[in-house]
């Protein structure tokens, strides 16, 4: 089969999505149902009308895009990824899944081959967690893990509400897909990574997904006049925190493990003045590995740590899992598929474990799943800087589309 990619249709279909952005270019900030998150949309929803897709859209705004088959009742294949960015992050996590997506099947479409199964393109609803502090809230509800009702912002707005006001509505019982709704899903994405620019190698295949885990640890001492309360009165609750936050480090050095990592990435002090000690702290953390009971045992170092700071120091400390979720070992044969199609393209593949993690953990939940990773630029990712080349993106690209057909026939 000739595939054909249209490399500069692609190039700058990603370029024009990455003008939909609250910061300015090359920066991209694009918060699931901001007004920038609707008219990206809006965006993609065209180019898939323009390719003949049959779109629709669930409850909590994951959009899937259908190439009907010649049996269309066959379960179909998935493929496809997320446009929403982090706060001053890059044009190419999650969009070149989506647009690589859409190109694949149009390079499908130009070969002259009809699919026996359907092929359907999802944009998953947030896969990063920045709006409801949990990632992945569209594939994990998509797959049955997460029923949506409990998801606040941090101001305390729901879920419900979002994207209520972002013009989705149904029950949100209506999201879990039913069992056997895909034969297999594969998701294109950047590697987030150094080693295949590194190596030289312009395929990635993925045979597991390390597990992540996050935590959210809030500290409650007591506030007072900077200059009128004297040290030894003091019940500091950023103080303590700040020791939290070294126990989340220690924890994680603790493993000897390489494939182990912790990090404290949200530190919100109240109230915030420069004359003002402390009362409350909230610590948002984030602990993963590619084994789940070596990451478990981390966190309980960490609630270990937290109790033991709470007694040294009068504070009292919550700390609230907000989620902890399973590694997955993805399908052998659907790797062993992307491998084939990757060698039919004469690219060299290596295998790979993933240590970011995607909507594919959850889709592996309900059907045979893997993952592409292409090259990016020094590994550089959730940065203005991000960039993959258009050669490796095409090449990527040209791999899922391979992978597509062979699953669909
Ligand atoms: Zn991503």
């Amino acid at each position: 089969m000739k595939l054909e990619i249209d490399s500069i249709r692609l190039t700058s279909e990603l370029a024009k999505l990455a003008t939909f952005s609250d910061a300015p270019a090359p920066a991209v900030t694009r918060v699931v149902f901001s007004e920038q998150d609707r008219h990206a949309r809006a965006y993609c929803l065209g180019l898939y009308e323009e390719a003949g897709l049959q779109v629709r859209e669930d409850a909590v705004g994951n959009v899937f895009a259908r190439w009907v088959g010649a049996e269309p009742d066959l379960p179909a294949i998935g493929t496809g990824s997320h446009i929403d960015a982090i706060p001053h992050s890059g044009q190419y996590d999650g969009t070149v899944g989506v647009l690589g997506g859409l190109e694949a099947i149009r390079a499908l479409q130009r070969s002259g081959m009809r699919p026996r199964r359907s092929i359907e393109l999802m944009m998953f609803s947030a896969e990063e967690p920045t709006r409801f502090g949990i990632g992945c809230f569209g594939s994990r509800m998509l797959a049955g893990v997460l029923d949506g009702t409990t998801l606040r912002d941090k101001d305390g707005k729901s879920l419900e509400e979002w994207r209520t006001m972002a013009g989705f509505i149904g029950e949100f019982s209506t999201v879990a897909l039913p069992v056997g709704y895909y034969a297999g899903f594969v998701e294109l994405h950047i590697e987030q990574g150094p080693h295949l620019e590194k190596d030289g190698i312009p395929i990635g295949v993925v045979t597991a997904i390390a597990a992540p885990s996050s935590l959210r640890i809030f500290v409650e001492g007591e506030g007072g006049h900077a200059g009128a309360v004297l040290m030894p009165g003091r019940r500091d609750a950023f103080c303590a925190a700040a020791e939290i936050v070294l126990a989340v480090e220690t924890a994680a050095r603790s493993t000897g493990a390489i494939d182990t990592v912790g990090t404290v990435g949200v530190c919100d002090v109240f109230p915030g003045a420069v004359n003002g000690v402390p009362s409350r702290v909230r610590l948002e953390v984030d602990v993963r590995d590619i084994d789940a009971g070596r990451r478990d045992g981390v966190l309980s170092q960490i609630d270990k740590a937290c109790q033991e700071v709470a007694v040294k120091r009068s504070v009292t400390v919550r700390t609230e899992v907000v989620n902890a979720d399973l590694p997955t070992v993805c399908d052998a044969r659907l790797v062993e598929i992307v491998t084939k199609a990757a060698e039919a393209q004469g690219l060299a593949c290596q295998k790979m474990v993933s240590r970011a993690y995607h909507d594919t953990l959850f889709m592996s939940r309900i059907t045979p799943a893997t993952m592409i990773f292409i090259p990016c630029r020094a590994g550089v990712s959730h940065r203005p800087d991000e960039y993959a080349t258009p050669e490796a993106i095409a090449a990527g690209t040209r791999v899922l589309a391979g992978s597509l057909a062979a699953l669909a026939m």
